[in-house]
């Protein structure tokens, strides 16, 4: 049995790097070198810096796009590349495939695509977030065998029976790390938790990645020392919450580094929970060189955060802001997350979120809204009869559904990026 792990491209109108890695494919390989099975990796999205660009070519826009009159492209390796690193990996009786953002899935099929050709008999199966959201449309479009919904763990045993292979571990599990799966660039992720405790009505954190399931401290602070030791600078936490349980997770961990007197530049892409940053979580974010820290407010308007999930409120964001910049962190490290485009948010409630932001002295960026199927906030727009469960997925991209279907006009849109870039 030998199997291959793929991650594949990007399709959008826009993509950047902000230290993406396929860790979800890392386990799967951890899985498979325990069960004794030969394995290689073709990742689409690497190598490529980070923070920066990807590589980008230019592509014919789906029918369904014709309405965004934008560049659409393909983001990371080339076509030809691919081909050859997927026949170099041999021939191969199963593959691996994850996904990312549901809208990306055209990366999917075209890899599935190639994939199935230079290896007609490979058994293709497909995880991760596009696979989790929108099962049907995978079992439809992407081509591959087996639709895995949610975290892998919970079909590893149907998947054993189904491909012959051990259900319970034959050798010692190694991390991906020790299985030379780091790309010998400066930057990697990582994860101290899968899901979070919170339960917001626009986000598929819970379907996606299952309950809020903490790593053990040990076992992140092995994984860092280790990248520290093959060279890598930077980290950026995938955590979805981060700052939970603070005093027994994320301290341990960096404190344990203090004490191996090792460092890095940690990034949060994902946004933090204000609530959670008193003046010693600060303290502990500036001492360990957390350069990039984003905050998730998403809007002001205290009824919308009520009604949406209660996550956060004005006066916890302003709180976590005077202490970040207390404990001396810059101005320039810290950005607040705000929606743009939810269902029934008019542009001034979206004006007057910036201005707040703007009045902490930090950089808001602005997302615009993408629906995500069993939401709540999805539910709303069916209702509305603007999304179906025969909605294309390209509809759901940011930059598409924003344009289409949000009550914030391109005029808008253009105000609202001035007066958040204005100094
Ligand atoms: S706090 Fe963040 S990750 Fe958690 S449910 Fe809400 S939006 Fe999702």
């Amino acid at each position: 049995m030998k199997a291959l792990l793929v991650n594949p491209w990007i399709y959008d109108f826009a993509a950047y790097n902000f230290w993406i890695r396929p860790l979800g494919l890392y386990k799967i390989a951890e899985w498979l070198w325990e069960r004794d099975i030969q394995f290689s990796l073709v990742d689409a999205l690497s190598p490529f810096k980070a923070p920066g660009k990807l590589q980008r070519t230019v592509v014919k826009r789906p029918e369904v796009l014709r309405a965004i009159p934008r560049q659409y492209s393909r983001y990371g390796i080339s076509l030809d590349d691919f081909v050859q690193l997927i026949r170099k990996a041999g021939p191969f009786d199963v593959a691996f495939m994850t996904s990312s953002m549901s809208y990306w899935y055209p990366g999917v099929t075209e890899a599935v695509n190639i994939i199935k050709n230079i290896n007609p008999d490979a058994f293709v199966i497909l995880g991760g977030i596009y696979a989790t959201l929108w099962p049907q449309h995978a079992q439809g479009k992407s081509g591959a065998d087996l639709i895995v919904e949610g975290p892998f763990e919970g079909q590893a045993s149907a998947i054993c029976d189904m491909l012959g292979i051990p259900k319970e571990p034959v050798r010692t599990r190694k991390k991906w790390y020790e299985l030379g799966l780091h790309d010998g660039l400066s930057y990697s992720g990582t994860r101290t938790a899968q899901g979070c405790p919170f339960n917001c009505t626009y986000c598929g954190s819970r379907k996606i990645s299952g309950p809020f399931k903490p790593r053990e401290p040990d076992k992140i602070l092995n994984e860092l020392l280790y990248l520290h030791k093959i060279g890598v600078q930077d980290i950026a936490f995938y955590d979805d919450a981060l700052l939970v349980d603070f005093e027994s997770r994320l301290k341990v961990v960096l404190d344990g580094l203090a004490r191996h007197n090792v460092s890095f530049i940690f990034h949060t892409p994902n946004g933090l929970h204000a609530r959670l940053i008193d003046s010693k979580v600060a303290y502990y974010l500036k001492k360990h060189k957390f350069k990039t820290i984003k905050l998730s407010l998403e809007t002001t308007s205290p009824a919308r955060q009520k009604a949406t999930g209660a996550k956060v409120t004005n006066e916890a964001v302003k709180e976590a802001v005077t202490n970040l910049l207390k404990a001396g962190v810059t101005s320039e490290s810290i950005g607040i997350y705000l929606l743009a485009g939810l269902p029934g948010q008019e542009a001034r409630e979206v004006e007057e979120s910036i201005r707040f932001v703007k009045s902490l002295g930090v950089r808001p960026y602005l997302s615009e809204f993408s629906p995500i199927p069993g939401t709540p906030e999805w539910h709303k727009l069916e209702k509305e009869g603007i999304l179906s469960e025969d909605t294309d997925p390209l509809l759901t991209n940011n930059t598409v559904f924003f344009t289409l279907y949000s009550k914030i006009t391109g005029e808008d849109w253009k105000y609202l990026n001035k007066i958040r870039l204005k100094a």
